[in-house]
């Protein structure tokens, strides 16, 4: 008997027939003799519906009264099918409760829609396994230290169920979804991508955080932290699939350098690419010291991530300087240039440029370290298909480029190829 956690995403919990199916799976691992727990997501679209709503009423607002209101209506997405993943197990005769974020506690920190998991309680969730239940916990959700409720940014429901995992201890989280593991790029995009048996924990790391969002990251780190075994598998085998069977089926994140020296592994595992970002330049800055920090101070100063970054060369003692920033944040940047940055840079409104039609582009793989001439192979690929690189960024295991974002699904493509990934 083992204590177990399943995840199940939006797809997945997408209308009351494939609930009925979630609810007859769960109850086949209960009935193998192991202590379930389930972190639902909210039915797909539905974040996205509550969302929308708010948005008719009043235009998206930093402020944290608006920001709370967000969470406060987002987190019903997962109560509802929380709780009724409860009443289709109890329909298969499986005793089940559901528990909202706050009934547990999965305390967080009062960052709202971004929140991060501080603790969480264990102790109602154990009682209740010991008695025999199965125990369904929200997604996506928390509570703060003034009792508010809290969301753990988009596809967070990942995030729940690995710390939720670790907080029990738990022998395995199985992260079900609408693909049967983590492929060497997302197969809607290459339709030949290869499913990955098994994938090293910091290639996991960095496929999503440059992109790849079948996990989110923030759900990688806590799966690193505390050494959870962590499992994609897909939702949509069917329910009364052998145990022992499915139990092997999918992508496994594993947490040693296994089958041989990092020389043998495949240099390049796998391709993320990202269209969340936008480019943003400022042109003919003069060239002192400083220069870096009076843009980017300002910008940080409102707690704005900033990605890649890239100063040119100067030229009469002038330069161009570029970086990329959340598309949801280019506004809001564009605007704080304008009113407080530009003025003290001796440069003008016509001087600075935008872009959010780019899209960011990663090659990923731990063989990268001991391989020399990958990112020029990349180069080379990109090149033969006419796709101009805008800015490049390199660490040990990945290299990204910044593209037009129209010519996403062509790179990604002729990358998949170049680097020998296809089925
Ligand atoms: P869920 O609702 O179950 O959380 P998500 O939509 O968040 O599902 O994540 C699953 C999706 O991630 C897949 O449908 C796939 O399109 C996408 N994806 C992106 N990159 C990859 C990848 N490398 N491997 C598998 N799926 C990927
Ligand atoms: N329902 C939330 C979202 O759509 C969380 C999740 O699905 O993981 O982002
Ligand atoms: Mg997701």
């Amino acid at each position: 008997m083992s204590l177990i956690v399943h995840k199940y995403g939006g797809t997945s919990m997408g209308s009351t027939e494939r609930i009925r199916l979630v609810a007859k799976r769960v109850a086949k691992w209960a009935r193998a003799g192991h202590q379930i727990v389930v972190v639902p997501s909210a039915m797909s679209g539905e974040t996205n519906r509550l969302l929308g709503l708010a948005k008719e009423l009043a235009p998206a607002k930093e402020s944290v009264a608006y920001q709370r209101e967000l969470d406060m209506l987002a987190s019903t997405g997962e109560q509802a099918s929380s709780a009724l993943l409860a009443v289709a197990l109890q329909a298969e005769g499986m005793p089940s409760v559901s528990y909202a974020g706050w009934q547990v506690a999965i305390k967080t920190n009062s960052a709202f829609t971004k929140a991060r998991i501080e603790s969480i309680d264990d102790k109602r969730i154990k009682a209740d396994l010991d008695a025999g239940k199965v125990v369904i916990v929200t997604g996506f959700q928390g509570v703060d230290p003034d009792g508010n409720i809290t969301t753990l940014g988009r596809g967070g429901s990942d995030t729940s169920a690995v710390a939720v995992a670790a907080a029990l201890n738990a022998a395995e989280c199985l992260i079900y979804t609408d693909v049967d593991g983590v492929y060497t790029t997302d197969p809607r995009v290459e339709p030949n991508a290869r499913r990955m048996p098994r994938v090293s924990f910091e290639e996991m790391l960095e496929m999503a955080s440059l992109g790849s969002k079948v996990l989110q990251i923030r759900s990688v780190e806590f799966a690193g932290k505390y050494k959870v075994p962590l499992r994609v598998l897909s939702s949509f085998t069917p329910w009364d699939i052998n145990i022992d069977e499915e139990a092997k089926s999918g992508t496994l994140i594993t947490f040693e350098e296994e089958g041989g020296s990092a020389m043998e592994a495949a240099v390049v595992s796998g391709i993320a690419f990202n269209r969340d970002e936008a480019k943003i330049s400022i042109l003919g800055v003069p060239d002192k010291p400083g220069i870096a920090y009076q843009i980017l101070g300002a910008v940080s100063d409102a707690n704005i991530e900033v990605d890649m970054i890239i100063q040119n060369l100067s030229k009469d003692g002038k330069t161009d300087f570029s970086f990329t920033v959340h598309r949801n944040d280019y506004a809001r940047v564009t605007d704080l240039l304008k009113s407080k940055v530009l003025p003290s840079l001796g440069v003008t409104a016509a001087d600075l440029m935008g872009d959010a039609k780019i899209c960011k582009v990663s090659i990923v793989g731990i063989g990268m370290r001991s391989h020399v001439g990958v990112a020029s192979k990349m180069f080379r690929s990109l090149s033969e298909e006419g796709i101009n690189i805008q800015m490049i960024s390199t660490s040990e295991i990945k290299t990204s480029v910044v593209i037009d974002e129209k010519y996403m699904e062509l790179a990604v493509r002729s990358l998949h190829k170049a680097f020998d990934l296809e089925a």
